[in-house]
Formats: structure tokens, sequence, C-alpha cells
């Protein structure tokens, strides 16, 4: 072997196994087998160590990523899982669905024909191993405060508040409306990109900090606000953005068009047997179109696939380059089967009492538009229709605010996001000095990681707000 640190000419970039697409297709199981240890420690060893990781800016956590490879790579197990931890709260979920190509690894310096190192496949390897190796957080040292905290929402957002909260000993109480905690995580994201047993092992390991979870609780029908305002010393808001974005189009409501969510959510419910006698949207044998190209697109398509559809066509309005999904899922999908069809707008859906197709209209781009990306502009005289008996309309979420929220004066931006300070002793804090906010409800729809970071610096904010030193991105 070279040098050590010319390790990464002689030892290619290798993502870890994956099923064969026969297998794939036929269950809705994770795709990607783990690393053996060997392969781990020898792809964490292909890190250069670069003076100043580019990889460790461009994280939204900012983790510490070389200095994890190499506890790796040196065998230290648990020691790589405790650092990993003490910028991430939910490490194995970002390693398993972080779009890594636009963050940690397209920043890596050998993303530049030599291939970036694994780091998205090694976070997940690291803390998988290390639980089923008996590693736990070690919070002897952690003193109870005293101090107690409602949390709304057990998506990433509040996970990731509870998780930085119960580490400086204030106990953590997380609401939930659904029966499980992960928002989006459990009720959202499919079981072939993260298996809902990982979110269960979460739940036990948050548990056994002290966090406790009231789950099947919506705040404001069965629990009022004012009770938690006047229970605890502070409340955390990350209950995510759940309004769809309407397209507008003629035949909307005809039997055989789906919204997006609703349709996963119905296939994970039946999967996880909670369905309750509740119909499940099955689209087997159906010629399925999806319509949107951001991630939630991605995973109708490769649901649907798995479900047993006849064929499943996905249509973007913009091209191949400028779709927003992330493009190892735009990959797997194309592999699995998908067909795509860039650059068509739909225009109406067509159907006499049934869905039978989708008027969809060609485009080109334009100039930028406000938000700085191109807009898609229709060619006269294109019009065509894509024949299919199921249409999945995936045009992504918009903020959702609560009703009670003026009531207790919880200010939003005219776009309906919750408003709050995002520096200072207070970030986060929104309107109201006792109540804090993150995730998607104030980013808009975004990244379980970037909701991760907000529930963590909301809980730093909130530690302020008590008094409490708090020690900024450890514990
Ligand atoms: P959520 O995850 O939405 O959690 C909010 C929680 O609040 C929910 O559990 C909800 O039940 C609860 N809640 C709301 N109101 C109340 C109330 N009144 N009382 C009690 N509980 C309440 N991101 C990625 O990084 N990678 C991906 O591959 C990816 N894929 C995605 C696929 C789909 C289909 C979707 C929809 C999103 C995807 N995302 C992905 C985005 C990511 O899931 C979200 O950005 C992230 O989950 C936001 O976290 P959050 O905690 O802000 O909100
Ligand atoms: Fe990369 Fe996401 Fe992990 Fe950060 S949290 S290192 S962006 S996979």
């Amino acid at each position: 072997m070279a040098d050590k640190y010319l390790q990464f000419l002689e030892l290619p970039r290798q993502d870890p196994p994956k099923l064969p697409v026969t297998a794939r297709v036929a269950e809705f199981r994770e795709i990607y087998a783990p690393y053996d240890a060997p392969s781990a420690a020898q792809q964490a060893g292909r890190c250069l160590a670069c003076g100043n990781p580019f990889c460790e800016w461009k994280c939204p956590v900012h983790n510490y990523i070389p200095s994890w490879l190499k506890l790796l790579e040196q065998g230290k197990l648990f020691e790589a899982a405790e650092l990993s931890h003490r910028t991430n709260s939910l490490p194995e979920m970002c390693g398993r669905i972080c779009p890594q190509d636009r963050l940690c690894e397209g920043a890596c310096t050998l993303n530049d024909g030599l291939g970036a190192v694994t780091i998205g496949a090694i976070e997940k390897y690291i803390t998988d191993e290390a639980l089923k190796a008996g590693w736990r957080p070690d919070l002897r040292h952690v003193r109870a405060t005293g101090r107690r905290v409602a949390i709304v929402g057990a998506g990433p957002a509040g996970l990731g508040c509870a998780d930085i909260l119960a580490r400086h000993g204030v106990h953590a109480v997380v609401f939930d409306r659904q029966p499980r905690i992960g928002g989006l995580l459990t009720f959202g994201i499919p079981p072939f990109k993260l298996e809902k047993s990982v979110v269960e092992t979460r739940r036990e390991l948050m548990e056994g900090m002290g966090v406790e979870f009231r789950l099947g609780v919506e705040v404001g029908p069965d629990v009022p606000f004012a009770a938690l305002l006047a229970e605890y010393d502070a409340v955390f808001l990350g209950m995510g953005a759940y309004r769809a974005v309407q397209g507008g189009l003629p035949g909307e409501s005809l039997p055989g068009v789906v919204e997006a969510l609703p349709y996963l959510v119905s296939n994970i419910r039946h999967e996880l047997g909670l369905a309750d006698g509740e119909p499940h949207v099955d689209l087997a044998g159906r010629r399925v179109l999806v319509l949107g190209g951001g991630d939630t697109a991605m995973d109708c398509n490769r649901t649907a696939i798995r479900q047993g559809a006849a064929s499943v066509t996905c249509t973007y309005r913009r091209d191949e380059e400028n779709m927003p999904g992330s493009r190892r899922d735009y990959r797997n999908s194309r592999e699995e089967g998908v067909r795509f069809l860039f650059n068509r707008q739909p225009v109406a859906i067509e159907g006499s009492g049934r869905v039978s197709g989708v008027r969809v209209v060609e485009t080109r781009l334009g100039a930028p538009g406000p938000k700085g990306r191109r807009v898609a502009e229709p060619i006269p005289g294109t019009e065509t229709v894509i024949e299919a008996d199921a249409v999945i309309v995936a045009f992504g979420f918009l903020p959702s605010p609560a009703p009670w929220f003026a009531e207790h004066g919880i200010g939003l931006e005219p776009d309906g996001r919750v408003r709050v300070l995002t520096r200072g002793a207070r970030r986060f804090s929104t309107t109201n000095p006792k109540v804090f906010a993150g995730g998607d409800m104030v980013r808009g729809s975004d990244l379980v990681v970037t909701a991760v970071f907000e529930g963590r610096e909301a809980a730093f904010g909130i530690l302020d707000s008590l008094g409490l030193a708090a020690a900024t991105r450890a514990a």
C-alpha cells in the first residue's frame, strides 16, 4: 500500500452493496446492505483529513466528519459514535437519507473525479453498529435541573430539541398526534429509504435518556396550548409543514387522482399494521402518472413500482438537471423502472367519471424567476395527453400554521412560516418569548438534517432563556 495519505488513489470509492432490482421492487425494505467492518474502516481511511474540511461546513449540523472517520479507521467505534452524537441527534437517519451529493459529499475534496468519501454510509454504519454492540449515550454527568419543557411534534426538529435538553438535565415531554415518533421519518418517508425499526430504536434510546413521549395527542383539540404554557417552563414547536401545494388543475377532484402524502402514509400505515380498517391506496396493475420532481415524487414513484403498478411515469416541468429531487433517489427510480418525462407541465387532468390521463404542454427554460430558478415556459402548440388510470400530485408543501397561534402571540411571516429570531441568546424564540420553534414550520418544507439543526439550536436558546449554562455543540 502506498503512503497512507495517497490511499485514495489505490482504493476507489465503494458504496455499500445494493440489492438487485428484482429483489428491491418486491418488498418495502431498505435497499442498501451495511458495510462489513473492514470495508467501513477502509472507506473511512480514504479521507484526506483536509486542514479546513469543506464537508464540515457544508453539513448543516457541522459534523466533525474527518475526526469520526479517523476514529472508525482506528477501530474506535464507540468513540466515533460519541463524537458523531455531539453534533447530530439522528446520525443514523441523516446517514441514510441526507442528499449527500449536494451537502457533505458534494464538498469533499475527493469529489473531483476520484470519488467523494462515502460520508453518509459511514455515518449510518457508526451508529447502527455501535448500538448493536451496546453503546448508549453516556449521561452519567448530567444533573437534573428540575426544569420541564413541552415539545409539540416528534419529528426531526422536536427530537433534536429533546436530545439537547435531556443532555442538559431538562425534562422534555414530547407530544405528537401520531401513534409513533418520527414525524415524516415515520409517516412520510417510505421504508425502502428508512426502515421504521430504525426510528423505534431511536425512541428507545431517547426514552433511556429520560425523554417522555405522549403520543396520539393533538395539541389544540386534545390538550389546549394554554395548558402547556401554564405547566411548562418553555414550549418548543416542531409541527412541520403539511399544506399540499395545489396545481389548480381542472379535473383534480376526479376519482383516481390522489395527493402524494396521504398516498405514502396510507401505504406506510398498511405496512406497519396501523391502518385499522382505513382504505389502503393500492395502485397494483394501474398505469400511474406522478406529477412533480422532488423527493416526495421520487418516493411515490418507487412506492407505486413496489405495489405492482403496470407502469410508472413521472413528469417534471423543468429539465433533468434542474429537478430538485435527490440524485440518488432519481437514479434508484430509473433503475427500478420509472419512466421520466422532463419539460412537461400539466395543464388539465382528463377523464369522464374517472381519471383517464393528463394533458401536458412541453416547456423550455426561460430567465431565472424571483427565487433564482429558471422558469419553465410553455411552448405553444405542444399539448399532448399522457394516458393514466391513477395520478399522484406531488407539488410540495406549504406552511400549515395552527389556528391557535394568534391568540398566543405567535407571529407569522407573510407566507405562513413561524417568525423566529435566528441569532443570539434567545435563538429560535418566536414572538412569544416563552415559545420556540424550528424545522419545516420555520424554514418551509426542507430536509431532516436542517430540522434537526434548528431543533438543537432552539434547545440552546431555551437553555439560555432559562438561565441554564449550555455546552454548545457538546454534552
Ligand atoms: P415533521 O417531520 O413534519 O414532524 C412534525 C410532527 O409534528 C409530526 O409528527 C406531526 O404529527 C406533529 N404535529 C403537528 N401538529 C401537531 C399538533 N397540533 N399536536 C401534536 N403533534 C403535532 N428530507 C431529507 O432530508 N431526505 C429525504 O429523503 C426526504 N424525503 C422526504 C420524503 C417525503 C415524502 C416528504 C414529505 C419529506 C421528505 N423530506 C426528506 C423532508 C423531511 O422529512 C422534513 O424536512 C422533516 O421531516 C421536517 O421535520 P420537522 O420536525 O420540522 O417536521
Ligand atoms: Fe452529510 Fe447529512 Fe451526515 Fe451532515 S448529517 S455529514 S450532510 S449525511
